[in-house]
């Protein structure tokens, strides 16, 4: 069923198997602290931070002084950005966060990939109270995890979201995972929910021959049957009964382009699908 010759996400593996980091005697140089270059320099993107080590081999170069140096430099370097960020909010509008302690009233629940690429926010042009936001590996939607189940009937029957987005993305590390035959521990349960997406579209998968768009394939089927389980809820159900909202989405990130794939998701006929067997609507 599963292609062994498709890698396991280099990411994935490497987050599984980091070591802990040697003693090395060979310096490493790192940026001047953004604190430290005047205001015009200082980095606005803390994405574009220079010298981050990002391969097992970096690490492995750097002495031990380096790297308590490295670890302050990038906590600190939040906290700089956050003071920039707040005090340019207020510059912008002094009542920024006079509104913004008033409460929320999110119009979309996103429900995406714990991906670090991937900010949900930053790609819609969405402001902080424009989203209530969850993110786990692969965007699943599992009725057993209360953290998401919690998320959308808070979001539904509380917030009253009009818009449940599942976003996933191509170049899916969990996605790539559990296409790979291999045993990854405490993973191994959270993946099987992506094996069961490809067991039921087995067919259609299967037929595919090139493995690059079989593994795409598998990250719009993913989002289709998670957006199905969204709708397998009893607050989905309810709620749309009685008020025509939330609406679910699927949606899929491309890095290629960064555009968002809209996948149509016919969400009515998904609703009336399922009820056939999953009804919640009496109670
Ligand atoms: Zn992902």
């Amino acid at each position: 069923m599963f292609n062994s010759r498709v890698g396991t996400s280099a990411t994935l593996l490497q987050s599984l198997t980091r070591r802990t980091i040697p003693r090395q005697a060979r310096p490493f140089l790192f940026p001047p602290s953004t604190r430290l270059a005047p205001p015009h320099l200082r980095r606005r993107s803390f994405a574009s931070s220079a010298a981050r080590p990002n391969t097992k081999t970096d690490w492995r170069a750097m002495a031990e002084n380096d790297i308590t140096q490295y670890l302050r430099q990038t906590h600190d370097r939040v906290f700089e950005h956050n003071c920039r960020w707040a005090a340019d909010c207020k510059a912008k509008d002094p009542d920024y966060f006079v509104k913004l302690s008033a409460g929320q009233t999110p119009e979309y629940l996103w429900i995406g990939c714990s991906d670090s690429r991937i900010p949900a926010e930053q790609i819609t042009g969405l402001e902080p109270g424009d989203a209530f936001v969850h993110r786990n590996i692969a965007n699943l939607v599992c009725n057993t995890d209360l953290n998401v189940m919690s998320v959308i009937t808070y979001a539904v029957e509380h917030l009253k979201v009009k818009h449940i987005v599942v976003c996933g993305h191509y170049g899916c590390g969990g996605v790539k995972a559990a296409m790979t035959p291999k045993d990854l521990g405490l993973l191994n349960p959270w993946l099987r929910n992506i094996r069961d997406v490809y067991r039921l579209h087995e067919q259609e998968l299967d037929a595919i021959a090139d493995d690059d768009a079989r593994y795409n394939r598998l990250v719009e089927l993913n989002v289709y049957e998670q957006c199905r389980n969204v709708v397998k809820s009893a607050s989905v159900q309810q709620s749309f009964a009685k008020n025509k909202f939330p609406v679910v989405h699927g949606w899929v990130f491309g890095f290629n382009d960064g555009l968002l794939k809209d996948l149509k998701v016919d969400f009515e006929g998904m609703l009336k699908d399922i009820q056939k067997i999953y009804n919640l609507t009496e109670s």
